[in-house]
């Protein structure tokens, strides 16, 4: 029991990778006459909630959805949404195979900088960096609308992540994919730190998500262990409650995890 509660969330970071992996693979093979029929024929499309949001302009104005968006990709809108007014961009800490892979290739940075790891970036420059993902959320809602395509594709390094060895993906989302998980050696999660529209549109949720992340201000003995497990660098211990919009509610700072005092930080009503 212990193992499963201390493991959950990497449990379940597999669990999805696998899972939109297999999905993708199938819907490939099944394009070229194999595959398993039984199996989901879903694309990556029909399986992205950010399709949902791209989609929005158009169904709301053409009453139609953006060319390869399916209506499912409404329904995990809406689901991941429901989850974020709750508990904040949990999608982001939990269920990004995107954000899982970046992770998973941080643990390799991890062991060969140590405490070194994801403290590259000077922290001026890191501050500026981070405001680029709104920036990408309103191009990428922009050039949806006006095109009714999904030209984000091109680059997105989801979609090529999944799809590199179709020969659909363009060259320049083959770049940004290689440069987010050669990066991710250095500076944890550095696609959803400085370029990730979904994660700038959920990041949003940490102002008023129902559940918080909370610090006892009263039982901290302020060792800042929670701020050097942080991956999005927030100095926990800084803080009564984390409202910081780069937040993905991983719960590496909890006193689950991180912090050695039992009930110091946690996520709370
Ligand atoms: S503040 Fe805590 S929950 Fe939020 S990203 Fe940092 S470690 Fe994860
Ligand atoms: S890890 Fe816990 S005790 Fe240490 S600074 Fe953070 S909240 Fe305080």
């Amino acid at each position: 029991m212990q193992f499963i509660k201390k493991h959950i969330r990497g449990i379940i970071q597999l669990f999805i990778f696998t899972l939109v992996l297999l999905i993708s693979i199938n819907h490939n093979l099944l394009e070229s006459g194999g595959g398993i029929s039984w199996f989901s024929s879903a694309s990556l499309h029909a399986v992205c909630p950010f399709g949902g949001v791209v989609t929005i302009y158009q169904l709301l104005t053409v009453g139609t959805f953006v060319k390869q968006i399916h209506a499912a990709t409404l329904v995990l809108l809406v689901i991941v949404l429901l989850l974020a007014v709750f508990l904040g961009p949990v999608f982001c800490g939990w269920l990004c195979p995107l954000g899982s892979i970046q992770e998973w290739i941080g643990k390799i940075g991890k062991k060969i900088f140590g405490k070194k790891y994801n403290t590259f970036v000077n922290s001026k420059l890191d501050r500026v960096l981070r405001y680029f993902r709104y920036f990408v959320l309103v191009w990428v809602i922009i050039i949806t609308a006006r095109s009714g395509e999904i030209l984000f594709q091109h680059v997105d390094p989801y979609y090529a992540l999944f799809n590199f060895y179709t020969g659909e993906v363009a060259i320049q989302g083959l770049v940004i994919l290689s440069l987010t998980l050669i990066s991710s050696l250095f500076v944890e999660r550095s696609w959803c730190k400085y370029a990730c529209p979904y994660g700038a549109l959920l990041g949003l949720t940490n102002k008023f998500s129902i559940f918080k992340i909370k610090r006892n201000k009263n039982t901290c003995v302020t060792c800042k262990k929670c701020d050097k497990d942080c991956p999005m660098n927030i100095e926990v211990s800084s803080k009564s409650i984390v409202t910081d919009l780069q937040c993905i509610r991983c719960m590496k700072c909890t006193s689950d995890n991180s912090c050695p005092i039992p009930e110091t930080v946690d996520i709370k009503f």
